[in-house]
C-alpha cells in the first residue's frame, strides 16, 4: 500500500469506517499526498488529459461565448472571470488570448482562479501571471461573474448510498485483513435523499456530492444578484443513477481502492443537483459538449487553423476537433449547463 493507504488504514482501525467522501477527500487533496495537492496529473505523459489540453479552440470558444455573455448583458464595469479547477491554467490562457479584440472585455476583468493544489497553482500562475487565487468560491468578488468549471465537478468527493425500503445503507471504505474495503453501513433515513426515492427501487445505487449545493448556491447567488454567467462542462447526466466512482492512472482504469493518493478519482456529475442549488440564477437545459461547440463554430475555427497546418499538425488538429465533438468521443459523454440571471439570455448556445 502506498503512505497514504497506511495513514488510511491506521485511521480506520483507530475510529472504524469513513466515508467514500472522506476517502476520495484524502485521495485527492491530503496535503503530503494528495493526488492533485502533489503532482501535474494532465497531459499525454500524466494519467488523463482533458478538453482544453487537446485544442486550443476549446478555451477560444469558452472564452468567447463568455465574452458575448458580457456584450449581452450591457458590458458591466468591473467583472470576475473566474475558472474553477484550472488545471494547467491552459483554458484560461487560450480564453483570454481569443478575446484581446472584444473592445472593453480585457478592461473591465479580473482573473480569479478557485485551485488548492500547490502544484496546480504554480503552472497556472506561468499561464496566466496575473490571476488571482481563492481557497473555495466564497472570497469570489461581489461583482458580476463570468464562470467557467470544465472536469472540476467531478473531482468533488461523493458518497455513496443503496437504497434499502425507505432507508439507504451508505458504501463505507473499511479493512478486511489489513485492506482497504467496501462495506455497508447499516441502513438508515437520510433527508438529503428524500427525493430520490421517487425515482429509485430498493438495492439502486445513488450518489451525493456534499460540496456541490455550497459551491453553486454562492455561484447562484453571486450571479443572480450582480449578473455575470457561469458554463459547467463535465461527465454526467440530470440526476446520479448507479455507481460511476472511477480510478484512472496512465489513461487506464484502475481500482479506486489500490494505491490512494496514486490515481485520479473521479464521478460523474448530477446536473439536476446543479439545477436545484442554483436559485436566484436560472439554469438552462442540458447540452452535450458535441453540441454546445457546434452552435458556438468549432467547425468554421477549426477550419481557419487547419489552413495553416499540414502533415502529422494538420492530422492532430482534425482529431483534436473529432475528440472535442463526435459522439463517440467526448462529444456525447461532457454536457454544459449554464447559469444566468433571471433578467439576462442564456450564454451563447445554450437554452432555457
Ligand atoms: N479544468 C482543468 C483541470 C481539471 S482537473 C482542465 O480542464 O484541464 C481538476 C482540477 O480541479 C485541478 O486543477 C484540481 O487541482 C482542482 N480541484 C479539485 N478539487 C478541488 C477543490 N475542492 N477545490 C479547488 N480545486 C479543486
Amino acid at each position: 500500500m502506498t503512505a497514504l493507504g497506511d495513514l488510511l488504514a491506521a485511521r480506520i482501525a483507530r475510529t472504524g469506517p469513513i466515508s467514500l467522501a472522506d476517502y476520495m477527500a484524502d485521495c485527492l487533496m491530503h496535503p503530503e499526498h494528495g493526488y492533485y495537492a502533489t503532482r501535474d496529473p494532465l497531459g499525454q505523459a500524466g494519467d488523463f488529459i482533458t478538453a482544453p489540453e487537446i485544442s486550443q479552440m476549446f478555451g477560444e470558444l469558452i472564452g468567447l461565448a463568455l465574452a458575448q455573455a458580457w456584450l449581452d448583458q450591457g458590458s458591466p464595469a468591473q467583472i470576475s472571470l473566474a475558472e474553477l479547477g484550472p488545471g494547467r491554467g491552459t483554458l484560461m490562457a487560450d480564453a483570454l488570448r481569443a478575446t484581446q479584440a472584444v473592445p472593453g472585455f480585457h478592461a473591465a476583468l479580473t482573473v480569479h482562479f478557485v485551485e488548492t493544489s500547490p502544484v496546480l497553482r504554480a503552472a497556472q500562475a506561468k499561464a496566466v501571471p496575473d490571476a488571482q487565487w481563492h481557497n473555495d468560491v466564497t472570497t469570489l468578488p461581489a461583482a458580476p461573474l463570468y464562470l467557467i468549471a470544465n472536469e472540476f465537478f467531478d473531482a468533488l468527493p461523493i458518497r455513496q448510498f443503496v437504497r434499502a425500503g425507505d432507508g439507504w445503507h451508505e458504501r463505507m471504505v473499511g479493512l478486511t485483513e489489513g485492506q482497504l474495503s467496501l462495506g455497508l453501513s447499516p441502513a438508515a433515513p437520510i433527508a438529503t435523499l428524500e427525493h430520490r426515492l421517487a425515482d429509485t427501487a430498493d438495492g439502486d445505487l445513488v450518489e451525493h456530492c456534499p460540496a456541490l449545493s455550497g459551491i453553486t448556491q454562492t455561484i447562484g447567488d453571486t450571479i443572480g444578484t450582480y449578473g455575470g454567467a457561469a458554463l459547467i462542462i463535465d461527465y454526467g447526466d440530470w440526476a446520479s443513477q448507479g455507481d460511476t466512482l472511477q480510478a484512472l492512472r496512465g489513461h487506464k482504469h484502475a481500482d479506486p481502492l489500490t494505491d490512494p493518493g496514486q490515481c485520479d478519482l473521479t464521478a460523474h456529475v448530477d446536473f439536476a443537483a446543479i439545477a436545484d442549488h442554483a436559485t436566484p440564477a436560472k439554469f438552462t437545459r442540458l447540452c452535450t459538449q458535441g453540441m454546445f461547440l457546434e452552435r458556438l463554430g468549432i467547425t468554421a475555427r477549426a477550419q481557419a487553423l487547419a489552413k495553416h497546418l499540414s502533415g502529422d499538425a494538420l492530422k492532430d488538429h482534425i482529431a483534436a476537433h473529432r475528440s472535442l465533438t463526435h459522439p463517440a468521443e467526448m462529444g456525447d459523454l461532457f454536457k454544459v449547463m449554464g447559469l444566468y440571471p433571471a433578467s439576462a439570455t442564456p450564454p451563447p448556445g445554450l437554452e432555457p
